[in-house]
Formats: C-alpha cells, structure tokens, sequence
C-alpha cells in the first residue's frame, strides 16, 4: 500500500467494515447464491493478484469462466452459489507474469479485455504520453482531463505527444497473448483498438473500435472473440447496440454492483468491481466482496 492520507484514512474504514462483520455477511449471501462476485483488475503486482487469488480460495468460491457466465446468463445453466468471475482490462505487459501464469498455476479462469494499438505498435497506452509530458511540465492537463476531449482534439493531441515522447512497450506482445490463449484458461476479449472514451468518438469512430478490434483479435488467434469490455467503463444505447451487432455475447461496465439473477440478463452492461493497486488490502478484501461499494451495490 502507497503510504497517504486517502490510504490510512481507506485502511481505517475498510478495517471497520470487516469489524461489523459486513464481509462475512456478504461472502454468506454469495454462497446462498443472491449474485455472483464480478471483480475486475488492470495491471495488479503479482504478490497482490496472487494474495487476492489466495483470499477468494479461502472464501471457498467457485471461479466461473466467461462462457459458463454467458450460459448463465441466458439460463441454461442454474444461477450458481459462492461463484466469482475474473476479468482484467488493457493486456498490461506485466499480466503475462502478474496474471496469466499465476491463473495457469491455480487452474483459475480469467477474462483479459485487451486493447490492440499498443500490442502491434509496441508502444504505450495513450494516457502515458499524457502522463509524461504533464509529468516533464509539457503539458498542464492531465489524462483525466483528456478524457473529456472530443476524440479528435484527443488524437491530434496525442500524435504531437507521440512525436516529442517515447513510451516503450506497455502491452503484452502477440505471441505473449498466443499463449495466453493457448492455455484454455485465459479467454481473451476486446477492449477496443485504441482505447478512447467511446462517448466522445463519432458513430463510425465507435464502429471501427468496436468491430475491428474483435477482427484483428480473431485473426490473431485463429478464434471468435465473444466478449467485450468498454474503456474507462463509458456507454450509451449507442455502444450497447454496436456491440451486440458485431456479435459479442457479453460487455462488461465499471458499474461497482453485484452480479444478480436479475441484471446478467443486461448481457451488455455487467458490473464489476474493481480492485485497486496501490491501496491497503483491507480496502481490496471490501472492494472484492462489494461492501466497499454497498450503497450503490444493492
Ligand atoms: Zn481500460
């Protein structure tokens, strides 16, 4: 855990929330079968996948993969008890070690949603070149605030950053998500080609993000490519009816609820939680077991 106000003050919470019992509680209605957990990282350490992953065997949890949660979804098979389904989003370079091997060695399912750009460029995610040139006093905005651009002023930002900047190689490489794919455990989705904030892009941008991603990620893998995860979690009818159209079975929100029998049917808009790098694990164990989001969850 980094060291701050905002993490002492989350560590205190979070330890309250388990004292009252809330976890417990939760992890007791998931095994009665009210919803499933739906838990979802980015580029997490191995020591801290691996501790979560320790965390939910202990819970006794089922892990589901991404197809069983679709036939779930359409009920053809019964809404299960004490289940979690795994998923990640970008294709971080360092999921190869952090994720992949660690699910392979556990004989876990997961999800990864990857964004295809920076796989065939080598190069980096778009918010790092905002980052580093805010960061060398290029640039007074920052990512958050280049996600409110129009998609336009956001690549004709990014090329002038690309030109002064070098990021190096942020994604996993395409032999990397080969074998990935390759061990049966790791379903690979799409989570666009370039990441952008779908809300800000034009029909046809929104188009070519969505279906030539799941293209460039079949023919990579000689496979369909089923499922779909929106950046920075932004729909609208829009996205939702795009998706579906290209022929994905199941997209998934950053909307913090639970996994119920009654919202799987939204095969498009699935919550999830999302579990934090740099926070104390107090904070993650409320965030995993959705206690962290409780106003909103339920
Ligand atoms: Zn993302």
């Amino acid at each position: 855990m980094k060291i701050n106000t905002r993490n002492i003050l989350t560590y205190i919470y979070a330890n309250f929330l388990m004292m009252r019992g809330d976890v417990k509680k939760a992890i007791a209605r998931l095994k009665n079968g009210q919803f499933i957990l739906s838990i979802y990282f980015h580029d997490p350490s191995r020591p801290l996948f691996s501790k979560c992953m320790k965390w939910l065997n202990q819970q006794g949890i089922v892990f589901l993969d991404i197809d069983t949660v679709h036939e779930i979804a359409l009920g053809n098979v019964p809404f299960p008890k004490g289940a979690v389904l795994l998923t990640v989003d970008d294709g971080w370079k360092s999921n190869k070690s952090n994720i992949v091997d660690v699910a392979y060695a556990h004989n876990i399912p997961v999800a990864i949603f990857i964004t295809t750009e920076p796989v065939f460029a080598g190069n980096g995610y778009w918010w790092s070149y905002v980052k580093l040139a805010n960061k060398s006093g290029y640039l007074s905005i920052t990512a958050e605030d280049v996600k409110h651009m129009d998609n336009k002023s956001r690549l004709d930002l990014l090329s002038k950053l690309k030109d002064k900047f070098c990021v190096g190689r942020e994604a996993m490489t395409v032999d990397e998500i080969q074998e990935a794919d390759d061990t049966g455990l790791v379903q690979i989705g799409s989570h666009t080609l370039s990441h952008p904030i779908l809300s800000k892009c034009t029909d046809e941008e929104v188009h070519s993000e969505i279906y030539h991603s799941k293209k460039k990620l079949e023919e990579m893998l000689d496979h369909s490519i089923h499922s779909f995860a929106y950046p920075n979690g932004d729909h609208s009818e829009r996205e939702v009816a795009m998706v579906e159209d290209a022929g994905y079975r199941l997209a998934f929100t950053t909307k913090p609820y639970y996994m119920t029998a009654d919202n799987i049917q939204q095969k498009y808009r699935l919550p999830r939680f999302e579990v934090l790098n740099d926070v104390s694990f107090a904070e993650n164990i409320c965030r995993m077991s959705g206690v962290w989001f409780k106003n909103k969850a339920n």
